[in-house]
């Protein structure tokens, strides 16, 4: 299954514009601090993230964690040349037992999860929602490239956690990730306040020109027998402070509805000098289709065609969209006569 490894690394792209005033929601901004090698992508969401979240009616820590999981997916997906595609899911024990998004490059979107409502808890973190498990990143960029997909164990941490994990194993770029969903609430003129979803993300990666920079220290020393010396590794100046700086940036500078991407990015790393580059906007949009549904039922067994038969129809709602696609029997088809009572 596992084949070359990904273009996870953020690459260089030419133009370079003036700094725009006016938060850019929907849209990916990559960015460097030459001074530092540092290369990344900072993400803003508003009415995309709304559609799918709203469109699921999700209790609100669900609404949250899957937010979580679609900024992670956009910040490492929107690397993906062409018409890539890049699929994040996790399967674990815990109230949010599975959850997909999928990315399709340039710029679509889709994400449900599979939730059960009656283990939901107050207070309940992303980490206590996922519970233990896995988490599995797919990329298929077309159908002559072999598909690559990455695995990390999940233990109760939360979705940073294991994309730090990811990078440190399998990428070996040292690479930290910031994630932050929340609801904004707003006054409409004659109506009551608006619930709105937002997010926003930031992904920082170290990429110096000598590699031997970039080594990183392991993450569980622990583990080492009584008398062993572990492999020290200084970490190099310029990372230090690369983490530190996006350390410091807090949920709110990365959903503020008012901050723009640019003025946030600047905040950040305005000592240094940062270049932000033109935007790739996204959007929300499946990709199913009555066609697409129909070839589906097609590919069924009959003895399973006639099983979905209820009612007299055959109805397939879509779980990323919850869009409803209503066949007769006859275009389902299933035979005559092979309906039970
Ligand atoms: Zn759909």
């Amino acid at each position: 299954m596992t084949s070359q490894s990904p273009d996870t690394k953020i690459s260089v792209e030419t133009p370079i514009r003036a700094p725009s005033a006016v938060p850019v929601d929907d849209a990916v901004l990559p960015f460097e601090v030459d001074a530092l090698d540092l290369r990344g992508r900072l993400t803003r969401l508003g009415p995309a993230l709304d559609d799918i979240l709203t469109r699921h009616d999700y209790p609100a820590p669900v609404g949250k964690l899957l937010g979580e999981a679609i900024v992670l997916t956009i910040l490492l997906g929107s690397s993906l040349k062409f018409d890539g595609r890049f699929i994040l899911q996790t399967q674990t024990d815990g109230p949010v037992s599975f959850l997909i998004v999928d990315f399709q490059a340039p710029d679509r979107l889709r994400a449900y999860a599979r939730f059960d409502a009656k283990r939901l808890r107050d207070g309940q973190n992303s980490g206590a929602l996922l519970g233990c498990g896995h988490l599995a990143m797919t990329i298929d960029q077309g159908p002559d490239m072999n598909r690559y997909q990455g695995l990390v164990a999940l233990e109760g941490g939360n979705l940073e956690d294991a994309a730090h994990e990811y990078f440190l194993r399998s990428e070996q770029i040292p690479t930290r990730v910031r994630l932050a969903v929340g609801e904004e609430w707003r006054g409409g003129v004659g109506e009551g306040p608006k619930h709105r979803w937002r997010a926003g993300g930031m992904l920082l990666q170290f990429l110096p020109k000598a590699p031997e920079r970039a080594r990183q220290a392991d993450l569980h020393p622990g583990d080492a027998p009584e008398g062993v010396v572990s492999h020290r590794v200084a970490v190099d100046d310029a990372w230090v402070e690369g983490q530190s700086l996006i350390s410091t940036v807090e949920d709110i500078e990365l959903i503020d509805p008012d901050l723009s991407g640019e003025r946030l990015l600047y905040r950040l790393f305005h000592e240094r000098g940062v270049r932000v580059f033109s935007p790739l906007l996204l959007r929300a949009q499946c990709s199913c289709s009555r066609d697409a549904v129909a070839s589906m039922l097609a590919s069924f067994a009959p003895n399973d065609r006639a099983e979905m038969v209820k009612d007299g129809k055959v109805v397939v709602t879509c779980e990323f969209c919850s869009s409803v696609y209503q066949f007769t029997p006859g275009e389902a088809g299933v035979e005559e006569g092979s309906v039970g009572p």
